[in-house]
């Protein structure tokens, strides 16, 4: 069995993460989304609000699977998960030189291979940072997330 692992914030899941994850299941019998906890920014949704929003979307989806990921390293969690490979979306140029030399070291520590599907261009425009300023700002950025996160940051709305 070809297991892969996808991992990211997801703070919150977008259309754009949703495709890649998608598409990574088509490649691999198992996917397990790793959902870190984002310590270099203050999160707006807690790890367990993030990953019920990937159970809820993915919740009719075979092999998909999610998790914690921790605050160790990525390639001790796919070593622990049986996984031989991590997929990350690349948008554009900047993401892969920011993805490669994270890629090379996880090769160099344990032999994990980096697969990068190229993100569709419906999505490119998308990050969670984004989302989140707009939303904050009043937007509407429904039509770029899935319902589990259309449902939460309404109701962070609401509570604002
Ligand atoms: P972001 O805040 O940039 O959305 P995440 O850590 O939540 O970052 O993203 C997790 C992973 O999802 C990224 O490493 C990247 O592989 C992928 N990703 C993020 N945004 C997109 C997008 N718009 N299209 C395709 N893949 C994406």
């Amino acid at each position: 069995m070809q297991s892969a692992v996808c991992p990211g914030s997801f703070d919150p899941l977008h259309n754009g993460h949703v495709e890649i994850i998608a598409r990574a299941s088509n490649l691999f019998d198992e996917v397990i989304v790793a959902v870190s906890p984002n310590m270099h920014k203050r999160p707006m949704f807690s790890v367990e609000e993030r990953m019920e929003m990937v159970q809820e979307t993915f919740a009719y989806v075979r092999g998909v699977t999610v998790r914690p990921l921790g605050e160790g390293l990525l390639a001790e969690f796919c070593k622990a998960h049986g996984a031989n490979a991590v997929v990350k979306g690349l948008r554009d140029a900047k993401d892969l030189s920011y993805e490669t030399p994270m890629a090379t070291m996880n090769r160099h520590l344990s032999g994990l291979e980096t697969i990068y599907l190229p993100a569709d261009g419906r999505y490119t425009h998308l990050s969670s940072t984004l989302i989140k300023e707009v939303h904050s700002l009043g937007g509407d950025v429904s039509e770029h997330v899935p319902r589990a996160a259309q449902r939460r940051l309404a109701e962070r709305r609401h509570e604002a």
